[in-house]
């Protein structure tokens, strides 16, 4: 038996080509065990159709390499990060998928214009500052993680469960590495209708506040009771 670990990041890896959040090999997902201090990432470079579960790397929260001779993601760090700055959450994806990057291209948030998107992120989808020419000449992966977290600020993790990078895509994240991979799919889909949206009515305004209370609370927190 693999272990669990790789496993549940083996499993939301194969999440990102089956949702149409990949191509090639442009995306990873990791999966975190707090307990053990260590997460599993795609191993770096290893396209989707050969990938199995025992390729997945195991890498502790000091980003060194626990190995199986693969190397981890070059994103590496970028996921240490966010799992240092968001103690609530157990996975991180990353993709390039149109919708979302076009806005981090833009250097956009996304807004929230209707009840889908209420559904998951309570409010936009906040996108980060550039990196500067030192942020981007020194580690770089690990200072993506950090403006992440800088611009996400007081917002909760769970909440608003992703963010963009400026001129280049999409993060999000979750309570499991399922749950990141799930987010990363609706984070795509509400892009793309956000853009298809703008389209229709460039004046466009985000949904009132009473609206994405409602759904969001109807989902998450205290007092959910949305069922599916
Ligand atoms: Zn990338």
């Amino acid at each position: 038996m693999e272990d669990a670990l790789k496993q549940e990041a083996y499993e939301a890896n194969m999440m990102l080509p089956r949702f149409g959040l990949v191509r090639l090999t442009w995306g990873n997902a990791s999966a975190l065990d707090r307990n053990r201090g260590l997460l599993a990432i795609k191993p770096s470079g290893v396209s989707y159709e050969v990938l199995t579960a025992a390729d997945m790397v195991l890498v502790d929260l000091e980003g060194q390499t626990i190995g199986n001779g693969l190397k981890p993601s070059s994103d590496t760090p970028t996921h240490v990060r966010l799992y240092q700055a968001f103690p609530e959450i157990g996975g991180v994806v990353h993709t390039h998928s149109p919708g979302a990057t076009a806005f981090a291209q833009a250097g956009r948030p996304v807004p929230c214009y209707g009840t889908t998107h209420a559904d998951y992120f309570h409010g936009e989808v906040p996108v980060t500052r550039p990196l500067t020419r030192e942020e981007v000449d020194t580690e770089y992966e690990w200072n993506t993680g950090a403006v992440i977290a800088a611009c996400h600020g007081s917002r909760d993790a769970l909440g608003t469960p992703g963010a963009l990078v400026h001129s280049h895509g999409p993060f999000t994240w979750g309570r499991s590495a399922a749950s990141a991979a799930e987010h990363a799919a609706v984070l795509e889909t509400i892009s793309a209708m956000a853009l298809h949206s703008l389209a229709l009515n460039p004046q466009l305004a985000p949904v009132p506040h009473y609206l994405l209370d409602r759904h969001f609370r109807r989902k998450h927190g205290r007092d959910a009771y949305y069922g599916q």
